[in-house]
């Protein structure tokens, strides 16, 4: 990505908090001037009538093109409607990897100091593959599929990962005492990628067991590399461990694209309230910086998120404060123009 002075990155605000988060991370990269420029788009193709695609392929067709994306939240139907936008989004640009680091953050008091996880999740298949059925009335079979190339592929990445950022080891979490051919398969695979890794320091743990010591003891873990579902519990763990899901990020890594966001949803109850904390979305557009090596500015806009989150005059509800989305946002830039 070097060669490029400017790039284009789609914005897709979507749903409740989403534009209002999203809103902030242009101010806050417009006063850093980041060279970015934005391809504004929508996930969801507003036009589609009940029982139409509610996927908006034009969005797909920018993505395909510039590569990068960071996306808000977009809120999902339960128990019915159009299958989620997000899953959606994973499978065609086959974004296999969904990773979502947890760092205590500078000024954010919580039970444990000094938490440092990343959790990498299968993010393609297993119990989000969207194949589920009525059998016969009253019962439905969910499938969870599990295949070679997506568990070698994810470990891969996780061990990858690991070295490239200096981690100190890889644990693999999964319930193969149970899931015996499923989660088998995906213990089998990362033990031999973990083979061709003998320097990295690597681990296993039943999900269970494994939520228990990472709420008890998070500093036994460091790389954590599990299944869909599994991941996607793990990761909002983690985020309840440095503060909430204002504050945590994610980056969706395909071999050709990639996809940045909060972990955290919506937020229906808040949304539109000036209420929400960018923070999130904020980190995840620090990851897509870093993604483009476009490192010094990622670290100005961290040191300046840090700042106002170390004063902690201004902050929003989620974190204690009083502040709206907009001061909060502001505080950054301020610290940003020094
Ligand atoms: P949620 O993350 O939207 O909200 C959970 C709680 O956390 C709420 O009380 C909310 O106010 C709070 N919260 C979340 N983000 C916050 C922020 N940035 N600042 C302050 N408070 C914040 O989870 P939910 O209510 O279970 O889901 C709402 C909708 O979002 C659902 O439709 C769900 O499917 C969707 N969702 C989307 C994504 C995504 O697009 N990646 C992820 C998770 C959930």
């Amino acid at each position: 990505f070097r060669r490029f002075s400017s790039f284009r990155v789609v914005l897709m605000p979507g749903d409740g908090i989403g534009p209002e988060v999203a809103n902030s991370v242009v101010d806050i990269f417009d006063a850093a001037q980041v060279p970015i420029s934005w391809v504004h788009a929508d996930l969801i193709n507003k036009s589609a009538k009940p029982g139409e695609d509610p996927f908006n392929r034009d969005t797909l067709c920018q993505i395909r093109e510039h590569k990068i994306g960071l996306k808000g939240p977009t809120g999902t139907p339960i128990g019915g409607g159009h299958v989620s936008l997000n899953v959606h989004l994973r499978r065609e640009l086959d974004l296999y990897a969904n990773v979502r680091p947890c760092k205590t953050v500078p000024g954010v008091r919580t039970v444990y100091e000094n938490v440092d996880l990343v959790t990498i999740r299968e993010n393609t298949e297993g119990e989000y593959s969207g194949k589920e059925h009525e059998v016969i009335p009253g019962v439905i079979e969910n499938l969870k599929i599990v295949s070679e190339r997506a568990c070698l592929r994810i470990a891969r990445y996780a061990f990858d990962y690991c070295e490239k950022y200096g981690r100190s080891k890889v644990h693999a979490f999964h319930k193969a005492s149970v899931m015996k051919m499923g989660d088998g398969l995906f213990l089998k695979k990362v033990r031999e990628i973990a083979k061709l890794h003998p320097k990295v320091p690597y681990f296993e743990k039943n999900m269970d067991t494994g939520c228990g010591i990472l709420v008890s003891n998070p500093s036994n873990f460091d790389v954590m590399v599990m299944p869909n579902l599994y991941g996607d519990i793990v990761s909002d763990v983690c985020a309840g461990l440095i503060g909430g899901l204002g504050l945590t990020p994610s980056a969706n890594i395909g071999e050709e694209h990639a996809i940045f966001e909060a972990v955290h949803g919506s937020a229906p109850d808040i949304a539109g309230k000036n209420l929400a904390n960018p923070t999130a979305l904020l980190f995840s557009s620090i990851m897509m910086l870093k993604h483009l090596n476009l490192l010094e500015h990622a670290e100005k806009i961290e040191k300046a998120i840090h700042s106002v989150l170390v004063e902690g005059t201004v902050r929003t509800g989620d974190l204690g404060g009083r502040s709206k989305t907009t001061e909060y946002t502001k505080a950054i830039i301020d610290k940003i123009k020094g």
